[in-house]
């Protein structure tokens, strides 16, 4: 595992982000689509989506703002926009599409989804009470669609990861 890797799985884990709870994520979006569909399977596939760098600079990136948003270091008018998540600004989506690219445009329709219905994990991260985790919430629905579309891709073809 290189620095960034581990630095990136550290980070979600301060967050209160487990790979455990992407892994719900993942069962929740693809168990209907697939017979007997395990967990470790799903789980496998979010070990892989955290592995690649895109993943990782997302990562990095937008816990480093969600949390000077929480120390309220950042300057205004990015500290209030941050701090209370408006709906308009839609930087934290763009930078959530740079995760769900990474196997293919089938990524969209699960984040978008999951990103309506917020299930487990992204319903306490969308609790404002839990912190300010603007940009996370979207990077962990992103990585739970692309460990969904790799997954649904792996069923016909061995996927390619660099
Ligand atoms: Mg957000």
């Amino acid at each position: 595992m290189d620095t960034l890797e581990k630095v990136a799985l550290e980070l979600l884990k301060e967050r209160g982000v487990t790979l455990n709870d992407m892994t719900e994520l993942v069962y929740y979006l693809q168990s209907q689509y697939h017979d007997d569909l395990s967990k470790e399977e799903c789980y496998d596939n979010v070990v892989k989506v955290l592995k690649k760098r895109e993943v990782q600079n997302a990562i990095i990136t937008g816990i480093e703002i969600d949390r000077l948003a929480e120390e309220k270091k950042l300057t205004e008018p990015l500290q209030t926009i941050i701090e209370n998540d408006e709906g308009l600004y839609g930087v934290d989506e763009i930078v959530a599409f740079s995760v769900i690219n990474v196997y293919g445009s089938i990524g969209f329709t699960n984040y978008g989804y999951i990103d309506k219905l917020k299930p487990g994990i992204l319903k306490d991260l969308n609790d404002k009470s839990n912190g300010c985790h603007t940009f996370l919430d979207d990077i962990v629905g992103a990585i739970a669609a692309a460990a969904s579309s790799r997954l649904a891709h792996s069923q016909d073809h061995e996927v390619e990861d660099d």
